[in-house]
């Protein structure tokens, strides 16, 4: 079957598909990303990504390059080539095509946009056993609330946990605390029962996950504080768990080796997956 990618107004061959040498999103990194999960044909939380597209492209001053209308058209219709059921939509916007120099081209260039779509399985309820993370310095920059393509730190801090064996990096600031993920948001459970992840600041991005989890939390009234916590708080709390829009809510079972409560999967986590993924099964259908 043939994949389709979007560039620039085109549905193109996937294996054909490029864009420009001189685009400043490969020379520069400058530009912006989103990732919106798909289950079942269905788009997860569409509206809040696509709010927070406009965002990062706004802090970046990067203009629109189509209506916000024939964004979520050109979605619908990858999904519908390339018959996506379960996966995710990637879109990337960069500020465009100029002879390569750090500061924004003088003349008016229009935004490059590219979308792709990613077959994955069909995330369920059960989590399997859990999974490792691994701390690492948080070296990224001071706007982390901007979702730019800009991921190097992420790159390599992802790479060191794989390498030492866990799934993913949970970043450490300055203060000793967990700040989130290389891709992902962080949470613990404490002794008490209470739940805490960082509040959303320039230090974190605010995921789209993260965000619907605390009105799920709120639905099941289950006591959340958004604070930051250290390292040695996760060691020692009664669960963890990661979210985004690809892992949807996974319990973490190990940081740096020392196993999370029991090491097994939390109630919490559990609780809060199906939850979620209640929540993705009943989202808006794809027509
Ligand atoms: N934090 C970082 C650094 C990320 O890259 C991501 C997702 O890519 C997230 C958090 C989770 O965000 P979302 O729930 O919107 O996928």
């Amino acid at each position: 079957m043939a994949r389709y990618a979007y560039v620039n107004g085109r549905y193109v061959d996937h294996r054909e598909a490029s864009v420009h040498i001189e685009d400043r999103g490969y020379q520069l990194a400058d530009g912006v990303y989103e990732v919106v999960g798909v289950r079942d044909g269905k788009l997860i939380d569409e509206g809040l990504h696509i709010d927070r597209l406009d965002r990062s492209l706004g802090e970046l001053r990067i203009a629109w390059p189509v209506a916000r209308t024939t964004l979520s058209f050109v979605i619908r219709e990858l999904m519908r080539r390339n018959r996506l059921k379960d996966g995710l939509v990637y879109m990337q916007v960069t500020r465009g095509v100029a002879r390569r120099d750090h500061a924004f081209p003088t003349k008016p260039v229009k935004p490059a946009i590219v979308l792709t779509t990613k077959n994955t399985k069909r995330i369920e309820a059960d989590p399997g056993p859990g999974i490792a993370v691994k701390s690492q310095r948080d070296i990224r920059w001071e706007r982390c609330d901007i979702k730019t393509i800009a991921l190097l730190p992420n790159v390599l801090a992802k790479q060191a946990a794989r390498e030492s064996g866990a799934y993913e990096a949970w970043l450490i600031d300055a203060d000793g605390c967990v700040t989130e993920g290389a891709s992902t948001n962080a949470w613990i459970v404490t002794q008490d029962g209470e739940l805490v992840t960082r509040q959303t600041d320039s230090g974190i991005l605010a995921g789209i996950t993260r965000h619907t989890l605390k009105s799920l939390c709120n639905s099941l009234q289950l006591k959340l504080v958004e604070r930051p916590f250290t390292l040695a708080e996760a060691k020692r709390a009664k669960e963890a768990f990661i979210t985004s829009a690809t892992s949807f809510v996974m319990p973490v079972v190990k940081v740096d080796g020392d196993t999370v409560g029991d090491g097994k999967v939390g109630q919490t986590a559990q609780r809060l997956r199906e939850e979620y993924v209640r929540f993705a099964a009943a989202g808006e259908p794809v027509t």
